[in-house]
């Protein structure tokens, strides 16, 4: 199926069987831009009495509740395949991500203290012959800090993966130098619809985008898809979504088309993908501690819509609130599982949180 065929077959699926889209689409010849806004105030009708397989943390702390058939979820299990394949197919690895409460040999909490992640790595590699690490970038670059200043030998590991933030060649050039022997690779995808796209294996500047299954539009201000080469905001449709569509849906991030010199991926490709990164704040013994957990916390808190947590100083933060409640007892409460104590908190209340001028967006943003 072409491109347009896709784009016309799920709108025309969702006009017909989704009371949201009904209604969102009546008389409309081209269905207008979804923001979070949108979805989030209309999120039980898109659901459609589906079941809950997915749900965001939202680059701006809205977060969004999705559906996935069976099939679509096994589309992105292919995908994730697919890749693989691209990268010359699958290794032995090691995980060290954000606890999802499987706890296969291969995972470590990305929360573990660094020297800690480093003897597990190579515990992995003598005990399982693990040649391949899986993590977050902020993660990776706290482990090629600590590799490096300790000049310990990681020349076992074949691959690193880096996947769920934004990840720039600062960072890679950074984590080679401690993985010498590592194809450092990344990914960029989101809840909502799983891989949107993986750093191309010939062209590592290069990311190319799964167009098979999503149409990925880049535009500008004026909602006018950008040329090559300029920063747009990132619109999703995902052909495959049937039980609770997401058509022309704005994800939140930046990112910049390209086009991919490596003439052996087929699909259209991004030159540079900006976006949502996990901040890593500080604990008083002056060790980095990754924000996933805490940002979960306070994500889930009821009424909550956007959140920032900003490290003034090392036992000081302002916490800025887009919520309808005040909970700042539970705030404080999660704190203290975070780090361990309870640090002076200054809570700001606002009616919207925009993004820096880099076009980011951080949950976190660490001053110390
Ligand atoms: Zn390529």
């Amino acid at each position: 199926m072409s491109e347009d065929e896709n784009f016309d077959r799920i709108v025309a699926l969702a006009r017909a069987t989704n009371p949201f889209y009904a209604e969102w689409l009546e008389g409309r010849e081209c269905p207008p831009l979804l923001t979070r806004r949108v979805v989030l105030e209309n999120n039980d009708r898109i659901l459609n009495g589906h079941p809950v397989t997915g749900r965001t943390s939202g680059s701006l702390g809205i977060p969004v509740r999705i559906s996935m058939s069976p099939r679509r979820l096994a589309l992105l299990r292919s995908i994730s395949w697919r890749y693989v394949q691209w990268l010359g197919g699958p290794l032995i690895r090691s995980h060290i991500m954000a606890s999802r409460g499987r706890n296969g040999d291969f995972e470590l909490n990305v929360n573990s203290p660094i020297d800690q992640q480093i003897e597990w790595l190579i515990q992995r590699y003598e005990k399982a012959k693990a040649v391949a690490l899986v993590t977050h970038p902020t993660n990776a670059f706290m482990l090629a800090r600590a590799i490096l200043e300790c000049k310990i030998d990681m020349g076992f590991l074949q691959r690193v993966g880096v996947i769920g933030e934004n990840f720039d060649f600062h960072q890679r050039a950074y984590i080679q130098s401690a993985f010498p022997n590592a194809f450092i690779w990344s990914t960029y995808s989101s809840i909502e619809t799983g891989m949107i796209s993986g750093q191309c294996p010939y062209e590592p500047a290069f990311h190319h985008i799964m167009a098979d299954c999503l149409r990925v539009e880049i535009l500008d201000d004026d909602d006018r898809e950008c040329p090559e080469g300029e920063i747009g905001r990132v619109v999703i449709t995902d052909y495959h979504n049937e039980w609770a569509p997401l058509i022309r849906y704005e994800l939140g991030d930046l990112a910049v088309r390209g086009s991919c010199p490596c003439g052996r991926i087929p699909f259209p490709a991004f030159s540079s993908v900006i976006g949502k990164v996990r901040g890593a704040l500080k604990h008083r013994s002056g060790q980095r501690v990754i924000f996933v957990d805490l940002s979960i916390a306070l994500r889930d808190l009821p009424g909550m819509k956007q959140y920032q947590v900003v490290q003034e100083e090392l036992e000081r933060f302002t916490v800025r609130l887009v919520m309808d409640e005040r909970r700042e007892e539970e705030i404080a409460a999660a704190f203290e599982a975070h780090f361990g104590y309870r640090p002076q908190l200054t809570f700001e209340y606002h009616d919207f949180l925009p993004r820096e001028p880099s076009g980011k967006y951080h949950h976190s943003i660490c001053r110390v």
